[in-house]
C-alpha cells in the first residue's frame, strides 16, 4: 500500500490530516498516512509549554508562543472554510481570542473529523533520505515514549515542521558584558518578569509589537524597540519609545545609532527564526528566508526537484489556517492523482517568475493581495470550500488601519465572518484591562473570572 508521512501535527499537518479524512468521507480510497510529532499532543505553535531549552525528550522546545497571548490578526481572517468559530463555539465570541481559545477550535475540527490515531507523538524525526533505486523515502523516527529508534519507507513525504522555532541571534557588541538578562523572543513566556524593568526590543516586526505590548500591559516601567530600517511607527504610549538600530550594549546601558543611549534591565531579541530542517538530507531540504513565495517549491509546496516531496506553511503569513488547509488540499490531490504537475522546467520557470513578482511588491496592501491570489489559485484546483478570499484581504486591510488608529485597542475591534456572514460579539473587557487570557473566562459572557483575576 502507498504510505504517506506528515512531519508536523501543527496547524499544517492537522490540516493535511483533515484533507485526506474529507476523501475518505467522500467515498476515496486514501493511502496509508502517519503522522510524527516530537510533542505530546497536537497544535503546533499553539500548544504551549512554560518550558525553554528543552522538552521532556530533550528535543528543542517547539514553540514560541507565551502566556497571554492573544491573535494578533483578526479570527475571520484565519477561519476554516470547512468548520467555522460557529459551530465550534455554538455562539459568537470576539474576533482576537487568546492562544487558548483557538488551541481549543482547531483541536475541534480534528477531534471531529477523528484522525488523531494518525498521529504518533512524542516522537521525532530524525532523518529524511530519498533512495533513487527504491524510489522511497526513508524516515528514522526516534519514539520517546517506547524508547524506540526506527527506521521506515515512505512513497510520500509532507514536511509541516513549522519555521518560527529557531532564533536568529545576532550578537552585540557587549552583550557578554551586559549585567541584566538577554533573551531571543522564542524564549520569552511571561510578561511579568518584566513588570517594573526597562526592557529594550530588539526589532520591529510582530514579535517586537507584540512582545512589547504585553509588557506594557503587564507593568513593565519603560520599554525601547529598535529598528534597522523602518520604525513600526505605532502611536505607542508614552514609556514606550523607537529608536534607531543598536550599536553597542554596556553593563547596564543600550547604544543607539542615533546617539542616545538608555539605561535598560533586559533585552529581548525580536529577531526572527529560522527555516531550519536540519533533519533533512541536503538534496530535499529547503533553504529559504522567510518570503511569501520561497524559491523551489512550485505553487508553495512542491518540492520541484522531487515531486512526491512536499512542504507545508513555509511562506511567510498573511493568511494562515486557511491556507494551511488551500495547501493541504492542493498536495492531497496531486498525490491522489487529481492534478497534475508540469514539467520541472516549467515548476522553476513558474516559481523564478512568483518570486520576482513578490520582490517588486512595497505595501502591505500588495503583499497581502499577492498571498491572497495564490491562495484562491489553490483552491480553484480542489474541492476546499470557496470563500471570499477578497473578503478575507478587506479584514486585513480593517485591521491595519485599526491598528494604526491605536495599537493598544485594535484588538477591541470586531469582524464580520466572510464564512457565516455574521458579525463578532464585542468581548466583555477590553484587551488590555483583560488580564486572564483562560478558555474559561473568554467564554463566559459576563467575564466574572477576570474580575478576580490578579
Ligand atoms: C509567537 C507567535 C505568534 C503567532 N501568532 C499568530 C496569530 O496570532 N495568528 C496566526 O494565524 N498565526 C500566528 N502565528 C503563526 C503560527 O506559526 C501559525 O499559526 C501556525 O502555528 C503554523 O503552523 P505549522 O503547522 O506550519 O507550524 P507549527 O505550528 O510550528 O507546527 C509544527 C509542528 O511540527 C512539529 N515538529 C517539528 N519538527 C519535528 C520533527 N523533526 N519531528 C516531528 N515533529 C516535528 C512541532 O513539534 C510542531 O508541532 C504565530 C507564530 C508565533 C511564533
Amino acid at each position: 500500500m502507498t504510505r504517506i508521512a506528515i512531519i508536523g501535527s501543527g496547524p499544517s499537518g492537522m490540516a493535511q490530516l483533515r484533507a485526506f479524512q474529507s476523501a475518505k468521507a467522500k467515498g476515496l480510497e486514501i493511502p496509508e498516512i502517519i503522522c510524527f510529532e516530537k510533542q505530546n499532543d497536537w497544535g503546533g505553535q499553539w500548544n504551549y509549554t512554560w518550558r525553554t531549552g528543552v522538552d521532556d525528550n530533550g528535543e528543542s522546545v517547539h514553540s514560541s508562543m507565551y502566556r497571554y497571548l492573544w491573535s494578533n490578526g483578526p479570527k475571520e481572517a484565519l477561519e476554516f472554510a470547512d468548520y467555522t468559530f460557529e459551530e465550534h463555539f455554538k455562539k459568537p465570541i470576539a474576533s482576537y481570542p487568546p492562544r487558548e481559545v483557538l488551541w481549543d477550535y482547531i483541536n475541534g475540527r480534528v477531534e471531529k473529523a477523528n484522525i488523531k490515531h494518525l498521529v504518533r507523538f512524542n516522537t521525532a524525526v530524525q532523518h529524511v533520505t530519498y533512495d533513487e533505486n527504491k524510489k522511497k523515502f526513508n524516515i528514522a523516527a526516534e519514539d520517546y515514549k517506547n524508547q524506540r529508534h526506527y527506521v521506515e519507507e515512505f512513497d510520500y513525504v509532507i514536511v509541516a515542521s513549522g519555521h518560527f522555532s529557531t532564533p536568529n541571534l545576532p550578537v552585540f557588541k557587549g552583550f557578554e558584558r551586559f549585567h541584566g538578562r538577554i533573551l531571543h523572543a522564542h524564549d520569552f513566556r511571561d510578561a511579568r518578569e518584566f513588570a517594573d524593568k526597562s526592557v529594550l526590543l530588539v526589532g520591529s516586526s510582530y514579535s517586537a509589537e507584540d512582545i512589547g505590548s504585553q509588557c506594557y500591559k503587564y507593568g513593565a516601567k519603560q520599554i525601547y524597540n529598535c529598528y534597522r530600517s523602518q520604525p513600526m511607527g505605532f502611536k505607542w504610549p508614552k514609556n514606550w519609545s523607537e529608536k534607531k538600530q543598536l550599536v553597542r550594549v554596556d553593563e547596564h546601558r543600550a547604544y543607539f545609532g542615533d546617539g542616545t543611549s538608555a539605561k535598560v534591565d533586559a533585552i529581548i531579541l525580536c529577531t526572527g527564526y529560522l527555516h531550519h530542517f536540519p533533519f533533512i538530507e541536503d538534496k530535499l531540504r529547503l533553504r529559504t528566508p522567510n518570503c511569501l513565495y520561497p524559491l523551489d517549491l512550485y505553487q508553495g509546496v512542491v518540492w520541484e526537484k522531487n515531486p512526491r516531496f512536499f512542504y507545508l506553511g513555509m511562506q511567510d503569513q498573511w493568511y494562515t489556517f486557511n491556507m494551511f488547509d488551500a495547501q493541504a488540499w492542493y498536495v492531497r490531490d496531486i498525490i491522489l492523482g487529481e492534478i497534475s504537475l508540469p514539467s520541472i522546467m516549467e515548476m522553476q520557470h513558474h516559481t523564478e517568475k512568483k518570486y520576482l513578482e513578490e520582490k517588486a511588491l512595497n505595501t502591505d496592501e500588495q503583499k497581502a493581495r499577492f498571498q491572497g491570489e495564490y491562495v484562491k489559485y489553490l483552491i480553484s484546483e480542489t474541492d476546499y470550500p470557496n470563500f471570499d478570499v477578497d473578503g478575507v484581504h478587506n479584514i486585513f486591510m480593517q485591521w491595519q488601519k485599526h491598528k494604526k488608529e491605536n495599537i493598544m485597542e485594535f484588538r477591541d475591534k470586531t469582524y464580520r465572518s466572510v464564512m457565516t456572514g455574521k458579525i463578532a460579539k464585542p468581548h466583555h473587557t477590553p484587551w488590555l484591562e483583560a488580564l486572564d487570557d483562560s478558555l474559561e473566562n473568554y467564554l463566559d459572557s459576563e467575564g466574572a473570572k477576570e474580575k478576580n483575576f490578579i
